[in-house]
């Protein structure tokens, strides 16, 4: 058999794989030596990786960021960002939890409709506190009716919505124009002085994760709710955290 036709069985002449095998065993009797003045793991020095592995241990942690958002979880399964419980896209709660409508909320609300009232305004709510199981009938039926993605612009998942926290009014109208009324425009301007903000800004679905809701309302205390206001972020912004969910 010519040497080509061999290659091209790729079988090697028995004099070549004679030779290939010295090289391979050279090779191997090298390598320790090429690899000490590296100062790599060559087998024989085990001490010189214990000692490497000590010292990379020791080193120190990287400073904390400031600004990172001090996220605790409770033991019943509630997400505190900086003290403040979240319910969104990102953190849900669990569907034991139902603890019904919040009375320093509703009675921060009953304040914020006498205060319209005076000013001839008829502020009230169409939806506050909804349990796991009401969220998972209503987000059903916008998926069947939109489809999953569309509803999820604008429903929250069951365990994802912020009315099950009981610190959320949905007022007067589940309408966009309710923005433009004079009940729409005066809860805008005044609900931060009752310690709620509009959760759902005009332009804050990219950190929100749902479209404008100039109905919805979440109480956060007068201090914080001004404070979220005043700086123009959207909860998530200020908080620094995301509200989305994880991929399917
Ligand atoms: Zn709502």
């Amino acid at each position: 058999m010519k040497r080509q036709e061999m290659e091209k069985m790729n079988v090697l002449p028995k004099k070549l794989r004679k030779v290939r095998t010295a090289l391979f065993a050279l090779l191997l009797l090298a390598q320790p030596a090429l690899l000490a003045p590296l100062g790599a793991f060559a087998a024989d020095r085990p001490d010189e990786i214990i000692v490497m592995i000590e010292e990379e241990q020791q080193e120190p942690q990287a400073p904390q960021d400031p600004q990172a958002p001090v996220i605790e979880v409770s033991p019943e399964g509630l997400t505190f960002v900086n003290g403040v419980l979240i319910v969104n896209k990102t953190y849900s709660v669990p569907r034991e939890y139902a603890p019904g409508v919040n009375a320093e909320a509703y009675a921060a609300f009953e304040q914020m409709r006498d205060a319209a009232a005076r000013e001839g305004l008829t502020l009230y709510i169409v939806s506050g506190y909804r349990s796991y199981d009401h969220q998972a009938n209503t987000y059903q039926r916008y998926c069947s009716r939109d489809g999953r993605e569309a509803a999820d612009r604008y429903s929250a998942r069951p365990g994802h919505s912020e009315h099950q926290t009981g610190l959320c009014f949905d007022i007067n109208s589940l309408y966009y124009s309710f923005g433009d009324t004079a009940e729409g425009k005066w809860l805008a301007a005044h609900c931060p002085e009752y310690g709620f903000i509009i959760r759902y800004p005009q332009n804050g679905e990219s950190s929100t994760g749902y479209r404008y809701e100039p109905w919805h309302v979440r109480y956060l205390g007068t201090e914080l709710a001004k404070s979220v206001t005043d700086s123009g972020l959207t909860l998530e912004e200020y908080l620094g955290i995301t509200s989305a969910y994880p991929a399917d």
